[in-house]
This record gives C-alpha cells, sequence and structure tokens, in this order.
C-alpha cells in the first residue's frame, strides 16, 4: 500500500516488525494488529483530545477511544493534573488511601450498586464475580450470551454449542472441557433460549451474565418484547431460579450515560461489573452490588480475592476525575457527535447503495455490512452474517483519509467529548469516498 504511514518505508512498518520479534503478532491485545481488516497496524506516538498521532505523524480522528475509556478525549489536561500530583505521592503502596475511598464512593453515586470492590481490568472484574456468584450460591453453573465478550476468563471464552442452550464448547486451546461444562450458551435476545437453559438447569445455575448492551458483536440493544426490555426479562427469571443476574456494563457503564445501560432501562441487577471510563484510560475495574452480596467477600466474608495493585492511587486519581468530569454537557456532546455520524454514514453507504444496518445504545454504535434482506441485527448469527470485505475496504479508505475506526467489523464506534466540528468533518468528508470503497466489494 502506498498510503501514508502504511507504506513500506514507514515508521510503523519498521515498529511492527521489530515489535514482532518480542511480542507475540507484535501485540499485547489480538484486535489491535489488523489482522481482521489486513494491512499494518499504526503504532501510535501520541494523542490530544480526539486525535492520535502516529510514529509516522499521521494525525489521526480517532473514533475508538482506547476501546471505550476516553470518553473526554485524550490527555484532558484535569486528568492528567490529577494523575501527575497522584504519582508524585507515590504510585503504589499496597495498603488503603483516600483516592480508591473516592471512586468507589463515586461509581455507587452514579449506579444501583451498593459497594464495589476495585480491581485492575474488565477481565479480573467478571472473573471475580463469578466466584462471587458462586460463593453465595453454592452453585456451579453459569449463563451467558453468544457474542458477549466479558474478557478472557476461562469459563466465559466459550463458543455455543449446536441446539438452543447448550453446555459450551471450549472457546479456546486451553480452556478445558472441565470449565466449560458449567457454562450455558444462548443467543442474545432469544427468550425462548433463556427460558430452556432455566427449565433444564436452573436448580444449578448461580448466576447469568450479560452485557448491559452487547458491544462486543458489534452493538446489538437488548430488545423490547411486549412492551418488557430484555434485561427486566434476564432479571426476574433469575429471581425465579434463586440465579444472580450480573450485568456487565465495563464497556457501557459511565459511557452511553451518566451510569450506563441501567440509566436507559432502569433494571437494577444483583450485581454489576465496570472498567474503561471509570479508569480514566488507566488499568481500574469494578465489580459491586448489594452490601449484604458483597459482604461475602474477604475479608468479610469466605470468598477470596485481591490484587497488589487493586485501587491503585493514580488509577483511581484519573478514574475519580474522568468521572468529575463527565457532566450531563459532556453525554450531550458525545450523544450529539454520535447521531450526526451514524446519519451522515448511514447517507454516504445509501447513496452508493450498500446495504448495511446502523444500530445505537446511548451514543455507541456499530454499521454491520449485512445483506440486503437483513433489516436488524439482534444476535451475533445474524452479525455473523456481515460481509466483513466490505468493512475492511470502507476501513482502509478511512484510515488513508485520517480516520481511525475499530479494524474489525464486530465493534462498536466510540466517541468523546473533545470530537469537535473540525475533527467530525473530517470523519465525514471521508465517507463518500469509503462507501465507494465498500460499494466495489
Ligand atoms: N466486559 C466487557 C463488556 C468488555 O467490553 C470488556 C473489554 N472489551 C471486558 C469485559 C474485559 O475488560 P478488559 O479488557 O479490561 O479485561
Amino acid at each position: 500500500a502506498t498510503q501514508p504511514g502504511t507504506a513500506l518505508d514507514s515508521a510503523s512498518v519498521a515498529a511492527f516488525a521489530r515489535a514482532q520479534e518480542v511480542i507475540p503478532g507484535g501485540v499485547n491485545s489480538p484486535v489491535r494488529a489488523f489482522r481482521s481488516v489486513g494491512g499494518t497496524p499504526r503504532f501510535i506516538a501520541r494523542a490530544k483530545g480526539p486525535y492520535l498521532y502516529d510514529v509516522d505523524g499521521n494525525e489521526l480522528v480517532d473514533l475508538i477511544c482506547s476501546w471505550g475509556p476516553m470518553l473526554l478525549g485524550h490527555a484532558h489536561p484535569e486528568v492528567l493534573d490529577a494523575v501527575m500530583s497522584a504519582a508524585q505521592h507515590g504510585t503504589s503502596y499496597g495498603a488503603p488511601t483516600e483516592a480508591e475511598v473516592d471512586l468507589a464512593a463515586a461509581i455507587i453515586d452514579r449506579t444501583p450498586v451498593e459497594m464495589v470492590r476495585l480491581v485492575s481490568s474488565g477481565t479480573e472484574a467478571t472473573m471475580s464475580v463469578l466466584r462471587l456468584a458462586r460463593g453465595i450460591t453454592g452453585r456451579d453453573k453459569i449463563v451467558k450470551f453468544a457474542g458477549c465478550y466479558h474478557g478472557h476468563v476461562d469459563s466465559l471464552l466459550v463458543s455455543a454449542g449446536s441446539g438452543v442452550a447448550t453446555l459450551a464448547i471450549p472457546g479456546s486451546p486451553g480452556v478445558t472441557e472441565a470449565t466449560t461444562a458449567d457454562t450455558i450458551v444462548c443467543e442474545y435476545n432469544d427468550r425462548a433460549a433463556v427460558r430452556e437453559a432455566f427449565a433444564t438447569y436452573g436448580d444449578q445455575i448461580a448466576c447469568l451474565i450479560t452485557e448491559a448492551a452487547a458491544g462486543n458483536m458489534g452493538v446489538v440493544p437488548p430488545g423490547v418484547e411486549d412492551g418488557a426490555g430484555f434485561n427486566t426479562f434476564l432479571a426476574e427469571i433469575c429471581r425465579e431460579h434463586g440465579a444472580l443476574f450480573i450485568s456487565d456494563e465495563v464497556m457501557t457503564g459511565f459511557r452511553v450515560t451518566a451510569s450506563g445501560q441501567f440509566g436507559l432501562d432502569g433494571v437494577v441487577p444483583d450485581l454489576m461489573t465496570f472498567g474503561k471510563v471509570m479508569g480514566g484510560g488507566f488499568p481500574a475495574a469494578a465489580f459491586g452490588g448489594r452490601a449484604e452480596l458483597m459482604h461475602s467477600l474477604a475479608p468479610v466474608g469466605g470468598v477470596y480475592q485481591a490484587g497488589t495493585l487493586s485501587g491503585n492511587p493514580v488509577a483511581s486519581a484519573a478514574g475519580a476525575t474522568t468521572l468529575r468530569l463527565a457532566t450531563p454537557e459532556v453525554y450531550a456532546h458525545v450523544d450529539r457527535a454520535a447521531a450526526l455520524l451514524q446519519r451522515e454514514v448511514a447517507d454516504a453507504l445509501g447513496k452508493v447503495g450498500v446495504p448495511h444496518v446502523i444500530q445505537t445504545v446511548g451514543n455507541m454504535f456499530s454499521v454491520f455490512f449485512v445483506g440486503e434482506d437483513v433489516e436488524a441485527v439482534p444476535d451475533y448469527a445474524t452479525a455473523s452474517t456481515q460481509v466483513t470485505a466490505r468493512y475492511a475496504a470502507f476501513f482502509h479508505s478511512m484510515l488513508d483519509a485520517g480516520v481511525y475506526l475499530p479494524p474489525s467489523a464486530y465493534e462498536s464506534w466510540f466517541l468523546s467529548s473533545a470530537h469537535d466540528d473540525r475533527a467530525l468533518d473530517r470523519v465525514v468528508s471521508a465517507l463518500p469516498a469509503a462507501a465507494a470503497a465498500a460499494a466495489e466489494v
């Protein structure tokens, strides 16, 4: 390719070659490697506001925002101040701090949970919350949905077997069949499958975990049937069977509204997980719920969970400051920007006759390059019918024009309060060529 940044003599190409010598695939998280869109990943040197700057000096409008966390844009001055003054006082103590209490209180303020335990990644949050749910209920089985990602926890890193509500099969070498035998996988938004799972295994099910709104198969909102939202249905069926309902708001939390998906449907889960925005770009995540449930955790209760860097003072300062700055104006701005881009993308693709479906949850949205006959994407089976080559062509055209989209067709686009008219105009003016590139596939 001859485009800037991925030309053969570019600094990104050299950095990627060096990276592949020392890091498997050259990346520390697989999607960054551009495997599903092809080409060479851009190596990033710095970021400011809505822009990433790669090692060749190209300015890219960032529509990933670190996969969600950067709600205020990159290098926000007040967040940086908080980080710097925290770091000057030392970066980790292994003893309690007021900063972590402030972050916990800010999370509780915005969500229905009464207590939280802080951890360092979303994976750790979901792993820990499953242990807690199993410890409390004394049951082994869990229910999850195909296409929902909750981090690389063994028992959640599974694929659906055949049938409606099936015991999972390992989703990766290294995950044992014994582990997945306790995981039941249903299609998202499939109430009949969930009913069948509970009818078959009800008294063995410790918990059901769902993304509060799905964002990891592309954006798939919880559906409404007969006036009842999917999350309401899930909460009720869990209660009927004595299972705990876990809403994973790692991606949606503090992003799609001040609280998260909870701000959209008001469903109160038994337990919740958080990450991304609440860490302000640092490794911080959390799980929480009613005090009576959270008191089952050590040192109060018997369920063990711990972490050397949990509640890290620098991460806590970044997170608490980010939440303090995430005002209604911030959400209003991001919502408006997301709505504008959705209209413009639909318009550009419509003009050249590329079939697509755009789905949104608050200010998160995805463009699915599905066939003409598909009107909505309610689940992973439908998301999987995408013509991914069309997305790849679209993606690379946008990248050539200085717009950094998620390098996979199965992801949300993310915006920030720093995405101003200049940045949005850049995206909009890149769309016609990208739509034309998609039309050629
Ligand atoms: N849950 C959800 C809903 C997520 O989107 C993610 C990450 N994309 C995780 C859990 C895992 O978080 P982490 O990558 O911080 O381990």
